[in-house]
């Protein structure tokens, strides 16, 4: 398959919206431009585009790659379907094997198939630290201060940033 095609490509600003949206799915614009510090149009804009590369914000957005098809005797997900034989199949999504293998502990399980998600998936631009600006190449650091959402790529730059944000408040 076109690697292209199952793909939605984000720029930064849509991963930070889609990330709050993902949250609440109300929230107005007017907060997610304060919470990330850039103007109400701009937020506009990005959600417009979001909209325009089909993504639905709600709670349940598929971002995880795999998908376990379980058969069992309960409902194990909110995608749950009841056989004609009275068996609930369930699909529960993960980022791992480890990680399904850990949600079904303690089910039980008659059947269950691990495959690959084939619908689009998220695929997000560079994001650039808050702090040093510098490229965030593993899991952010995400700081909430305020009414404000800062991304941070690492815990030294956490710290600046913590104390930057101090100075400014104590100079204002
Ligand atoms: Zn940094």
């Amino acid at each position: 398959m076109n690697k292209e095609t199952n793909e939605i490509r984000l720029s930064e600003i849509e991963y930070k919206i889609l990330q709050i949206l993902k949250t609440d799915a109300r929230t107005p614009a007017s907060q997610i431009a304060k919470q990330l510090g850039i103007s109400r149009v701009t937020v506009s804009r990005a959600i417009e585009s979001l909209k325009n590369k089909g993504i639905k914000f709600s709670v349940n957005f598929v971002e995880k790659d795999l998908v376990g098809i379980i058969t069992s005797d309960s409902c194990l997900s909110e995608e749950c379907f009841k056989t004609i034989t009275g068996d609930y199949v369930s699909l529960v999504r993960a980022d791992s094997v480890e990680e399904l293998e850990k949600s079904l502990e303690n089910h039980n399980i008659k059947n269950i198939i691990i495959a690959h998600h084939l619908g689009k998936r998220i695929v997000k631009s560079a994001l650039y630290c808050d702090y040093c600006g510098g490229k965030i190449e593993s899991e952010p650091i995400i700081y909430k201060r305020g009414k404000k959402i800062y991304y941070t790529c690492c815990k030294a730059c956490l710290d600046g940033l913590k104390r930057k944000i101090d100075f400014n408040i104590k100079n204002k």
